[in-house]
């Protein structure tokens, strides 16, 4: 991919794990909507997803795009794991019957800052509330540095089949700049664990695109990495938003690579991945191909959901904790972003909704075909309401075309392997509530590549 294509379409872009994405939520949604559409979901809407948000760490990774706060401490852990559980009870409360559960997702933050019986304890009271069956699998964001044997343990008796592991880079130079010092040996010791109690679906987080890193750093995490025996591996580029970050001001003064050499770091690991027997998935996932990600994308059964690429054919997602975002067939809740906020709210016995969206069918049209896009590379438009409904789209993708961007043939809109990495550009051609080309770019995205 040359230069010029990347400054063409390697500008700022949503990453499509939502469809209308979080800056189009708004105050006008709030806990009376939330209340209603908890009341309403019943077993014909299917298994729901479970998220937790847990918004602690250790220590500030400068590179962090996430949101959370740093604490020495546990009382605020202790505390905000109380926030939770009221969470639970109150969602508990608007439901009509208890809902089946197809998978969990702790995200954050450091989900693995919880202790050990905080975990179990949170578990239970999920149990309690949501109906797990044998097919209800659990996942686990950990960050290895903190993760003990007692709460691998805890995690595996809780039911937890699936790790992430946030590994980002293995180079000390690289792990000095961006504030995060694990070498090889904690990352391993973390999977022995892992394995020890059981727990043997291990996912890989890595990044590109870091102050300091090159290819050369890029490839060697990599291998190492591919040593681990992880099933799953994703490879993210860091966004470098310190408008939005101000944390990441401390790393403005350190080489980065610009788009082309992102670009060259995100193939060369592709490739290498390729070279590893891993099988490369949307945008930004490997998995090696007995793992259910690669089936599902054989099958035309992969989704994109806010935790990036997943086999769960959920359509609904409750989410609990601080700035956690939930779908519902109804449309988007978001909590409040603070963890203070939120727990004053729900021990005052109030939903935590700030913000949301509300779903029309022009949405639920746009976000299925967005989602295909972004899964198969391929959809078929008439599936989604045929040519007729995308003239304006049609004409925009003409140029691309002519770039090698993407295939049009009849109905079927398709991004050929060459251009996967711009795939974001392609799905961004059916936003319809992007600015029109010729406006000045979205700066609240990240880059393309
Ligand atoms: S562990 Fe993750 S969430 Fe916590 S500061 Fe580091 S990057 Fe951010």
């Amino acid at each position: 991919m040359d230069q010029r294509l990347l400054d063409t379409y390697g500008g700022p872009v949503p990453r499509y794990t939502s469809y209308p994405t979080a800056p189009q939520f708004h105050g006008g949604v709030g806990p009376r909507a939330y209340a209603d559409w908890l009341r309403a979901l019943g077993p014909g809407d299917g298994p729901v997803s479970l998220y937790l948000h847990i918004p602690y760490c250790r220590e500030l990774c400068t590179y962090c795009g996430c949101t959370t706060k740093i604490t020495r401490r546990y009382s605020p852990v202790a505390a905000y794991v109380a926030d939770l559980t009221a969470e639970i009870d109150l969602v508990a409360g608007h439901l009509a019957a208890p809902l089946a559960v197809s998978q969990v997702h702790f995200g954050g933050g450091t989900p693995n800052i919880l202790g050990a019986d905080d975990f179990q304890a949170l578990m239970g009271d999920l149990r309690r509330v949501f109906a797990f069956g044998p097919a209800t699998e659990t996942a686990v964001e950990i960050d290895p540095r903190l993760l003990t044997g007692d709460m691998a343990q805890a995690m595996a008796a809780a039911g937890v089949t699936r790790v992430s592991i946030g590994v980002q880079d293995l180079n000390e130079d690289v792990q000095q700049a961006i504030n995060r010092v694990q070498p090889l040996f904690v990352v391993r010791r973390a999977v022995d664990m892992l394995h020890a109690a059981g727990i043997d679906q291990i996912n890989l987080d890595l990044m590109y695109g870091l102050p300091l890193q090159t290819v050369d750093h890029v490839l060697s995490t990599v291998d190492r990495a591919s040593e681990l025996g992880a099933q799953r591996i994703a490879l993210f580029g860091y966004a470098h938003v310190p408008w939005m970050k101000t944390h990441q001001r401390l790393l403005d003064h350190l080489p980065r690579a610009d788009t082309l050499g992102r670009f060259e770091q995100a193939e060369a690991a592709a490739e290498r991945l390729a070279r590893y027997g891993y099988r490369r998935i949307g945008l930004d996932h490997f998995a090696t191909p007995g793992d259910s990600l690669a089936q599902a994308l054989e099958g035309g059964r992969l989704h994109r959901n806010f935790q990036g690429y997943t086999t769960d054919t959920a359509e609904v997602l409750l989410a609990f904790g601080a700035s956690a975002i939930g779908q519902l067939p109804g449309g988007y809740v978001q909590n409040a972003s603070d963890a203070g906020t939120y727990g004053r709210r729900v021990q005052d016995g109030d939903l935590a909704t700030v913000k949301g969206l509300v779903l029309d069918d022009e949405d639920r049209r746009r976000r299925a075909l967005i989602e295909r896009l972004m899964c198969d590379m391929t959809v078929d438009l008439r599936r989604f309401g045929g040519v007729g409904a995308y003239g304006a789209e049609l004409a925009r993708l003409r140029s691309m075309a002519d770039d090698g961007l993407v295939r049009v043939e009849g109905e079927k809109i398709t991004v050929p392997e060459d251009a996967r990495p711009l795939m974001r550009a392609v799905a961004a051609v059916f936003d319809a509530y992007l600015a029109p080309p010729g406006a000045p770019p979205v700066a609240r995205h990240s880059l393309a590549v």
